[in-house]
């Protein structure tokens, strides 16, 4: 038994609304695929060769909920939405095959990586880190999860953002490169997959920036929206 104390109140747990549930899914890390649909490579200027899949994380304290007002980030003058499935991890596993991928799935969300996107392209260009382009208080706005134990139609579902009203991404997620079985295979290589563990998948071309006032909307079939409001800096 320890007699150390905390010098002050651990911040509370980041933890993800689940729909028609009076529970929470406690958050653990967040992964993010990068370029993992063709169209989106293209406008980034890269072939779309498959290649393996590569990642980058964000903090769990860049997470903020659907719904919320958004501050627009300082340090930047161009600020992106990138509309993307994510997946919300139920079960350990490492080694995961392809075949067992979705039992570790404890359900799917929309979410939002929002970019700095010129700090972003500044960092890529030089071969260093991304994390101030993409590691970004309220970067990672995510809706309640949807549990779901059958995801074997989920090539169909259809993914689209509207940003006042006005339709700038969409498509279907047979349009991913990596489909989730294969992230979620490839990515245990790497880390043991623990419950807690999200990863946003990904985005369809479209993307771009946004401005205060501007209201986000982001669907994909079966899941809770994603909303959020971008309000002018705090
Ligand atoms: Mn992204």
């Amino acid at each position: 038994m320890s007699h150390f104390e905390f010098v002050f109140a651990p911040l509370p747990r980041v933890a993800v609304e689940i729909c028609d549930s009076d529970k929470l899914f406690p958050v653990h890390r967040i992964f993010c695929v990068g370029r993992n649909y063709s169209d989106h490579v293209r406008e980034m200027g890269f072939d779309p060769a498959r290649e393996d899949p590569f990642y980058f994380t964000k903090s769990p304290s860049a997470f903020t909920p659907s719904g919320s007002e958004i501050p627009y980030p300082t340090g930047t003058s161009n600020y992106h939405h990138e509309m993307e499935l994510v997946v919300a991890i139920g079960k350990c596993g490492r080694d995961i095959s392809e075949g067992s991928a979705l039992e570790h799935v404890y359900g799917f969300a929309c979410g939002l990586d929002m970019t700095r996107r010129d700090l972003q392209l500044a960092a890529r260009d030089k071969g260093r880190p991304w994390d101030l382009g993409k590691d970004i208080e309220n970067g990672a706005v995510i809706s309640a999860l949807r549990p779901i134990s059958d995801a074997s139609d989920i090539a169909n579902w259809e993914l689209k953002l509207t940003v006042n009203g006005e339709l700038r991404q969409s498509t279907t997620l047979q349009h991913m490169i990596w489909s989730v079985p294969e992230i979620i295979s490839h990515l245990s290589r790497f880390y043991t997959l623990v419950p807690g563990d999200l990863i946003m998948t990904g985005t369809p071309a479209g993307v771009g920036p946004v401005v205060p006032g501007d209201a986000l909307v982001g669907e994909i079939t079966g899941l809770s929206d994603v909303t959020a409001q971008i309000v002018d800096s705090v």
